[in-house]
């Protein structure tokens, strides 16, 4: 993976932009989502969302922070996480999945998943950019259908920080 692409990964993860990934990045994610579709911390779809963020820190850590100081930097997150990752995508998605179905549950997910423009504003409160967001739901859509569901969603994550290109 070129320099680029893992400067792209790290920054969204890095979500307040402090140059390493800790636990707050990913309490400031879940904050931003419950903000965008207005749901508190404290009910059951807050806990869950808080729940899944700190499972996901947890497992990044565990797999990249090498000197344990609860921070990622850059580095070991290119010699952590992309590197490990790559080696088995599964693991990526075991550990992004209670955020993902989190993040699914606050936007109001049902069955078979959520709406694409509900997608849009999940990512938006990611602080994915429109142009990339619209692309990435676009793929995501099954045959057309106007919905994303969680695998769906779960296995493309896993894919965009595994996969070179
Ligand atoms: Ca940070
Ligand atoms: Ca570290």
């Amino acid at each position: 993976m070129d320099e680029r692409r893992i400067a792209a990964r790290f920054a969204g993860f890095d979500q307040d932009g402090n140059g390493y990934i800790d636990r707050e990045d990913f309490y400031v994610a879940a904050k931003a989502l419950l903000a965008e579709f207005g749901v508190t911390a404290r009910c059951d779809r807050g806990q869950s969302l808080f729940a899944g963020a700190e499972a996901f820190w947890q497992g990044m850590a565990g797999i990249a922070d090498v000197d344990g100081d609860q921070r990622v930097t850059r580095e070991e997150f290119v010699t952590g996480a992309v590197k490990r990752l790559r080696d088995n995508p599964d693991r990526f998605a075991e550990i992004a999945r209670p955020f993902l179905r989190g993040a699914l549950a606050v936007a109001g997910a049902e069955g078979d998943g959520i709406a694409a423009d509900t997608a849009l504003r999940v990512l938006g409160a990611f602080g994915v950019e429109a142009d990339v967001a619209r692309a990435a739901v676009e793929a995501l859509e099954a045959g057309g259908s106007g919905r994303v569901s969680e695998d769906v969603v779960v296995r493309a994550f896993a894919r965009y920080f595994t996969v070179p290109e």
